[in-house]
């Protein structure tokens, strides 16, 4: 298909200093939890970004320096002469498409954790370590700043020799440059401290000198937060942040503006922002300087990235997540398939991966953080090589991802579903408060589904044992899902309980009746029980939201989404009992224990909800095996997990027919020799 011309505008070239990108995507920097350890896997991932289409693509941050660790998360560094080789790997793979290459060079300041070096960490001013460490950073004198510039200037020249384009100076999400920067955070009294113009004086000489290091062939790009949401006394869109971009307007080559603070501003889930979230607070900046533009704010609607570019909000369409959902974004708009985009769903699951250090994943791209690992392509995928049947039952996130890559794989594929919607546990799930985007899942697939001519769906068709038998499949694939237990198992209560009045999500999603204070317990400690909660206050029912855990929902700060959660149920007036477990529930009471000491507490309870966890819907699965018809399980009938976990397990069984089921490559750190 062509090109639909109103989309030409996001197919321009822009100059940034030296060099010049080749179209207006940009694959902001972001983490992939390979860092210096895995540069094979970082390169190949960022590779495949730049095949599909990203006009520049960016590295996650790089520390300049060993006072600058953020072990144990996985991050890049340029410390010495033996790390350029390792990175250029990077750089070579996104030049080999035509595509610039971004390195964000970093420093944490009071923010790292120095872990893995033990080098006593340096701030503005004597600081505890920002985030949960028993540890005090100390404050840097005239002869720590002049270090610390040549650690910049050192290591912008390094990741010149690297091969990359754009080097960065980094001002945003609480780092060094940003603690100088914010008086909440800089308290000194010296030319570096008091005014704004001395708390900009450290920006202001890192860019210069970047500048004058690589600024020949290099762009420089300026990453800064300039809204951190503290309110007046940080630094805001309409106070300091503005200021500060009117004082360095003309002197980087790019602006990458952001509003940060925290990283899990910068990156909201959907729960907590819609699409172009950030423009009310960045969109002021191109009013203040002819350099570009970048911003971020999760687009996947090429109508509302052009509207970005036409209302002069940024030059460039900056994304992190809507790349890692699909890295050939930019590929399906220029070829006339934007309908093919797979839309970032908002989950933030690729955000745990980091917070959790683990390789990057993603709910919507199973391939994502297997390039190099397992050699998946994300557009990419081997012919099956006979002609087999394969009937899928189950129309839920699995059972179509099933549908669709066995179908891409050339098998004849019939997808059979009990209900007569597709979607299983999303047609669910995304009625709950924020979670809508999830449907995305199940409408990609369908769409794509019903672009094979080799898959058949049967909605409204329950498959029993016979039915299976007399279908006569080559393969069977079962994805028939899961339920919440009644039993109270969870993570804490790993001994079964008696519950017999309790409802489970199950029954709420089916309209059970909800009466008297609602009391609801989560011992699973994701979305399920806070999202259940937040609906029912806001429906006007007096709710009380259990946890064996500190916080509410106390998975989610793996997404960044915890502090969002916990802000959210407290204003809509959820009462939080946090470390409690449940040891009983009759006449009006629900019976609780503290974790720690076992002290008793009664609370008054119309409705018990157990939120706690799920067991597979594996019914169909045992009548199959008693008839003696060979089956896969997948997804949450095999092990309830996340969404993505579902897809992921589907894909795999896809793409693996046929293969050796091998572990996957493991990639070993090279030695470093400066
Ligand atoms: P997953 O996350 O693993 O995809 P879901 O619970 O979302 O699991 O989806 C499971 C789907 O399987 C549901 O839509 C359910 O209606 C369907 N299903 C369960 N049993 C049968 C069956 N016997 N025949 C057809 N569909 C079934
Ligand atoms: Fe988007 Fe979720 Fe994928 Fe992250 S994991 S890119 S938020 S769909």
């Amino acid at each position: 298909m062509p090109r639909d011309p109103r989309y030409d505008i996001l197919f321009e070239p822009v100059r940034i200093g030296p060099v010049t990108a080749l179209n207006r995507f940009y694959q902001t920097p972001h983490a992939t939890g390979f860092g210096w350890q895995r540069p094979q896997s970082g390169a190949a991932l960022r590779g495949v970004k730049a095949e599909g289409g990203w006009g520049v693509v960016c590295t996650e941050y790089c520390s300049i320096h060993p006072s600058s660790d953020d072990s144990p998360y996985a991050f890049l560094t340029l410390w010495d002469d033996g790390d350029i080789a390792p990175l250029a790997l990077t750089a070579e793979a996104i030049h080999a498409h035509g595509s610039l290459a971004g390195i964000e060079l970093w420093h944490g300041g009071a923010h790292a954790s120095n872990r893995m070096t033990r080098v006593p960490g340096i701030a503005p001013v004597v600081q505890p370590a920002l985030y949960h460490l028993p540890a005090t950073a100390r404050a840097m004198d005239a002869s720590d700043i002049k270090a610390f510039r040549v650690w910049q200037r050192d290591a912008a020249m390094r990741a010149k020799r690297a091969g990359f384009d754009i080097v960065y100076v980094y001002a945003g999400h609480d780092y060094l440059p940003f603690q100088f920067l914010s008086r909440r955070t800089n308290h000194r009294i010296d030319a570096y401290g008091g005014s704004l113009e001395n708390r900009v004086r450290l920006l202001r000489e890192m860019i210069e000198d970047t500048k004058e290091a690589v600024g020949d062939t290099c762009a420089v790009a300026v990453r800064l937060a300039v809204d951190e949401l503290h309110g007046p006394e940080g630094i805001t869109s309409e106070g300091e942040g503005r200021e500060v971009i009117e004082m360095l307007a003309e002197l980087p080559d790019l602006w990458d503006v952001n509003v940060a603070g925290a990283l899990g501003n910068d990156s909201r889930s959907a729960r907590f922002s819609a699409e172009g979230f950030q423009e009310e607070n960045v969109a002021f900046v191109k009013s203040l300087t002819t350099k570009p533009v970048v911003s971020v704010g999760r687009f996947t609607s090429p109508d509302r990235m052009v509207s970005q570019i036409k209302r002069r909000v940024q030059d460039f369409i900056g994304a992190a997540r809507p790349s890692i959902a699909d890295p050939f974004l930019p590929a399906k708009i220029r070829e006339g398939r934007e309908d093919e985009i797979r839309e970032c769903i908002g989950c933030n699951i690729c955000r745990a991966a980091n917070n959790e250090g683990v390789g990057l994943r993603c709910t919507q791209n199973p391939t994502m953080g297997e390039e190099w690992r397992r050699g998946w392509h994300p557009e990419r995928i081997a012919v099956y090589p006979k002609r087999e049947k394969a009937l899928v039952i189950g129309g839920g996130p699995a059972g179509l991802e099933a549908a669709l890559t066995l179908g891409r794989r050339g098998l004849e594929v019939s997808l059979a579903e009990a209900s007569d919607q597709f979607g299983g546990r999303l047609l669910r799930e995304a009625t709950l408060p924020g979670l809508q985007t999830w449907t995305r899942v199940r409408d990609w697939r369908l769409h794509m589904i019903g672009k094979l001519p080799n898959v058949e769906l049967f909605p409204a068709s329950r498959m029993t044992a016979a039915d299976v038998a007399e279908f006569g499949a080559d393969r069977v694939v079962l994805a028939t899902g899961s339920h919440w237990r009644r039993d109270g198992v969870g993570v804490y209560s790993v001994r079964p309980g008696e519950f017999p009045l309790a409802l489970t999500p199950d029954d709420v999603f089916a309209g059970a009746k909800i009466a008297g204070p609602v009391v609801i317990y989560d011992d699973e400690h994701y979305f399920m029980a806070g999202a259940l909660a937040e609906r029912l206050a806001a429906k006007g029912h007096e709710v009380h939201y259990v946890t064996t855990a500190a916080v509410a929902s106390s998975w989610s700060v793996m997404t960044n989404e915890q502090d969002f959660l916990q802000a959210r149920l407290i204003e809509t007036g959820v009462v939080i009992h946090a470390l409690k477990s449940l040891k009983s529930n009759s006449d009006g009471v629900a019976a609780l224990s503290c974790v720690y000491t076992g002290r008793d507490e009664a609370l008054p309870c119309g409705t018990l909800i157990l939120a706690t966890g799920r067991l597979p819907d594996s019914a169909l699965s045992d009548d199959i095996a008693g008839a003696g018809i060979a089956a896969t399980r997948i997804g949450d009938c095999l092990t309830p997990s996340s969404i993505a976990d579902a897809v992921y397990s589907a894909h795999r069984f896809a793409r693996l027919l046929g293969e050796p089921d091998l572990p996957p490559r493991r990639e070993l750190p090279p030695e470093r020799t400066p």
